[in-house]
């Protein structure tokens, strides 16, 4: 797995924001100026690369340099630790602004905590540094719990970096009419907001989400934010309690929320509340893929995308293959002794790392 977290020694006293850059001591001549946030590689030995910058001197253990070139590191130096919040050879970089939530999701990856601390100007910093043309995720915990942080935010990095986007992924729960200054402000065709709506049923939905009225207020908020013109990708995680609804869930967003962008439906995630709940929740759509067809081909006849995240290819239909993107995020992908040879490897997201032994599909393997 790809460590999102590396060792570090500095002389530091604080926090703080550094993008490294890893060119050769002798490149530096024809080099363009160091950004005033930016460390360049003084030496690399076998364990460890010093670093130099106006914020001081960091060691850097146990990481060749190059494959840390360009990222952004938050920088804790009494953990001796630092946090690759941008690799910049990724397309999948994400803030976790929060874990704190107000839902408690049956199959929730990352279960919520109490505590919270406030990084969001090292977040601004760091999408400051970003590669250009990055899109950025945010996620939590529930972002919007703390939406005053998080639009002051988004409106200041959008107008500073015009090149960059963010994907928020959000419960949808907080959003209200006195929002709709701050929201005017942000340059919402650079936000799509990731939203779950896990049945049309509210109470599959409520009880999925473990929070009462949480469908009827989702959907108020989601004519909230079609007035805005916001750019809205619903998700729906595909389990036991909400499979066999799934064609009717089709059938509303078709027919009622014409003004989505994207409608995901998504594969589980074996980790946190997924890992508990698994033995009741996991759906085999390589068994069960008929009515997760059905549902994707409804909504798409309705012009709107309709798409399969987090599915291994072999599970999925021929025709249906190219509506399953490589949606696991590179640090947390893996394959399987079954994916040996497989001709879709390439395309094919695989399974999260931490994906049990025994995955649960009843179809699954290589494809000459
Ligand atoms: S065998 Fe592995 S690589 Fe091939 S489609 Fe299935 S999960 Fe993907």
């Amino acid at each position: 797995m790809i460590p999102l977290r590396i060792k570090v020694e500095t002389n530091a006293d604080r926090p703080y924001v550094v993008r490294l850059r890893s060119l050769e001591a002798e490149a530096w001549d024809s080099a363009p100026t160091l950004h005033p946030s930016e460390a360049a590689l003084k030496h690399a030995g076998p364990d460890a690369a010093d670093y130099a910058g106006e914020g001081g001197r960091l060691r850097v253990l146990g990481i060749d340099p190059s494959k840390v070139d360009g990222d952004v590191l938050l920088v804790n130096p009494s953990r001796g630790t630092a946090d690759r919040l941008i690799r910049s050879s990724s397309q999948h970089n994400t803030f976790l602004v929060t874990e704190r939530c107000d839902q408690v999701c049956l199959m929730c990856s990352q279960p919520p905590k109490k505590h919270h601390f406030d990084l969001f100007p090292y977040f601004e910093t760091a999408a400051l540094l970003a590669p250009e043309h990055a899109t950025i995720g945010i996620s939590g915990g529930e972002p919007t719990l703390f939406k005053t942080e998080l639009f002051r935010f988004l409106q200041r990095v959008l107008e500073a970096r015009p090149d960059i986007s963010f994907h928020v992924l959000t419960n949808g729960q907080h959003f209200d009419e006195e929002d709709l200054n701050a929201l005017s402000h942000i340059d919402l065709g650079r936000v799509v907001w990731g939203i779950p709506l896990y049945s049309s049923d509210a109470g599959v939905h409520d009880e999925i989400v473990g929070k009462e009225g949480a469908h009827a207020q989702l959907l108020r908020n989601l004519a909230l934010m079609c007035r805005l013109g916001a750019q809205i990708e619903l998700r729906t995680v595909l389990m036991r309690p909400n499979a066999d609804g799934l064609p009717g869930l089709a059938r509303v967003i078709g027919s009622t929320l014409p003004f989505i962008r994207t409608w995901a439906v998504m594969q589980m995630e074996n980790i946190g509340f997924g890992r508990m709940n698994w033995k009741s929740l996991f759906f085999d759509s390589s068994e069960g893929f008929e009515l997760v067809g059905r549902s994707i081909d409804f909504v798409r006849s309705r012009g709107i995308d309709a798409w399969l995240y987090n599915f291994p290819l072999c599970t999925v239909p021929p025709e249906y293959r190219h509506l399953a993107p490589a949606t696991i995020s590179d640090w947390k992908r893996a394959y399987r002794v079954e994916c040996e040879g497989c001709s879709l490897k390439e395309a094919c997201g695989g399974f999260f790392e931490w994906h049990p032994r025994d995955h649960g599909y009843s179809r699954l393997g290589a494809v000459q």
